[in-house]
């Protein structure tokens, strides 16, 4: 760990006790992100640590994953995650029970290979339609720890770390697929304009 990286963790650590809140932060490897899970654990990856990215880009998104923990997004989420596996599994066993009701009947050979076929694309579709309103309150909950930051003065840095992180991440078709159909955070030029705008 360098000199930036422990006076980053003593900082945000000290802006956690601010708030009332006991925050570990811990440096990880992979990606340029940042994250905050529940219990207050903050994994803030080393590469913010390096160029293209300034301090108060990575201050600012630090800020931004301390609103996550104030306002108690990742347990919300867990427990989002856990009722939405289990409303995935009330629509999956009947729709399973009802397709293999329907080759019975039919008495359609090769049956198992038919009932994977359909059981996987029923399974796409449940979890694709039970993930969007849970996708939909995490990018609400995206949006609050957004104009928390920008309220502490770190608007522009957080849209300037965005603008770097999308430029790095590119714009592959998968990506820009992936960001359609499951997007958790809002979409990026949307949260620079709010973030910019004064
Ligand atoms: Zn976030």
């Amino acid at each position: 760990m360098n000199r930036h990286m422990t006076r980053y963790k003593e900082w945000l650590e000290k802006e956690g006790e601010k708030e009332g809140l006991k925050i570990k932060v811990i440096f990880v490897k992979d990606g340029y992100k940042a994250e905050a899970r529940a219990g207050g654990e903050m994994r803030i990856s080393e590469s913010l640590f390096c160029p293209p990215f300034e301090e108060k880009e990575r201050n600012a998104v630090g800020i931004h994953e301390l609103a996550h923990l104030k306002f108690n997004h990742p347990t919300e989420k867990r427990n989002k995650e856990l009722q939405r596996g289990l409303f995935a599994l009330l629509i999956a066993i009947p729709l399973i029970i009802f397709w293999s009701m329907v080759f019975r009947l039919l008495d359609i050979k090769n049956l198992i290979l038919i009932l994977m076929v359909v059981f996987e694309s029923c399974a796409f579709l449940v979890i694709l339609c039970v993930s969007q309103p849970s996708l939909y309150y995490s990018r609400i909950r995206e949006i609050e720890a957004d104009l928390y930051a920008k309220k502490r003065g770190f608007g522009k840095a957080l849209a300037s770390y965005i603008k770097k992180y999308e430029e790095l991440k590119g714009k592959s078709l998968t990506r820009r697929v992936k960001n359609w159909l499951w997007s958790t955070h809002p979409d990026s030029d949307k949260r620079i304009r709010y973030l910019e705008d004064c």
